[in-house]
Order: structure tokens, then C-alpha cells, then sequence
């Protein structure tokens, strides 16, 4: 197999984490041998977090759900979830049209029995919702007020 045969759904794997305390479980499909996700939006800057997208479906909370508090930025439709008790932001998800719509957003730290060393890591520049841009393998500057 050549590294340029077409990536296929099949490089979507299982995975299994949850938040600190053990309160919240979840699972979802995700493809890490894609980059994972920085981003530098102000929400993301002060978490410092590494998240990579699953395909809504394959997406399961298993354990906790009453336990989960929700974050969204004003009138966003975007949301991120935490754990009330141990504070850990275990997944997100909303829509963003150039992400191709409906989306949940996955912590890559909460996913049991990955090495985040292996991983690449591509950064995104949603400060300015500047999606259309593409990530890139260096952190975006802000930008001048
Ligand atoms: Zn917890």
C-alpha cells in the first residue's frame, strides 16, 4: 500500500475515554492518522486542548450524561461539554458550515490509550473564524487590534 492510496472511511477507529473522575464515558469513531486539531480561539487558548472531529453517528455518551455541564460562547451553536465534577471538557459539537456542517468535536487527551506523541498535530486560526484558510503545521499569530 502506498502512503498516496486514497484515504478510505476505513482509517475511522473505534475509541473509548471519558473525563477525569470517571463520571463521564463516552465513545466515539475517530481517525487519527489524520492531524489532530489545535486551535487558537479564545475558548481554545485558555483550554489549551487537542481535538479531533467524529462523524456525529458514531458517536456515544456511555456513562453521564446528567453529569455534564455545557459552554457555549454567546448565541454560538457551537457548545462544548464538561464534567460538573472533575471540570475536564470532554467533547463538543455543533455546526460549522466549512467543517461540512453538523459536527462533534472530540478531546483527544480523554480517549484511552493514545499517545498524543504519535500524533500530528495541525493548528487552526479560529480566532478570526478564518476556517476557509485551512489548518497548518504552526500556530497562527493574532493579529494586530
Ligand atoms: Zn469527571
Amino acid at each position: 500500500m502506498s502512503d498516496l492510496a486514497p484515504k478510505t472511511s476505513s482509517s475511522l477507529k473505534k475509541y473509548v475515554g471519558g473525563c477525569h473522575c470517571g463520571a463521564v464515558r463516552f465513545e466515539a469513531e475517530v481517525d487519527l492518522e489524520e492531524a489532530v486539531s489545535r486551535c487558537n480561539c479564545t475558548v481554545c487558548t485558555k483550554m489549551g486542548g487537542t481535538t479531533t472531529q467524529a462523524p456525529p453517528a458514531s458517536f456515544r455518551i456511555l456513562k453521564g450524561e446528567s453529569e455534564l455541564g455545557e459552554y457555549r460562547v454567546g448565541d454560538s451553536r457551537n457548545y462544548r461539554n464538561f464534567c460538573k465534577h472533575c471540570g475536564v471538557q470532554v467533547f463538543g459539537g455543533g455546526f460549522v458550515e466549512e467543517l461540512g456542517g453538523d459536527f462533534r468535536s472530540i478531546n483527544i487527551g480523554c480517549l484511552d490509550d493514545v499517545d498524543i506523541s504519535k500524533l500530528t498535530i495541525q493548528y487552526w486560526d479560529g480566532r478570526y473564524n478564518n476556517w476557509e484558510a485551512g489548518p497548518r503545521p504552526q500556530a497562527w499569530p493574532l493579529r494586530a487590534a
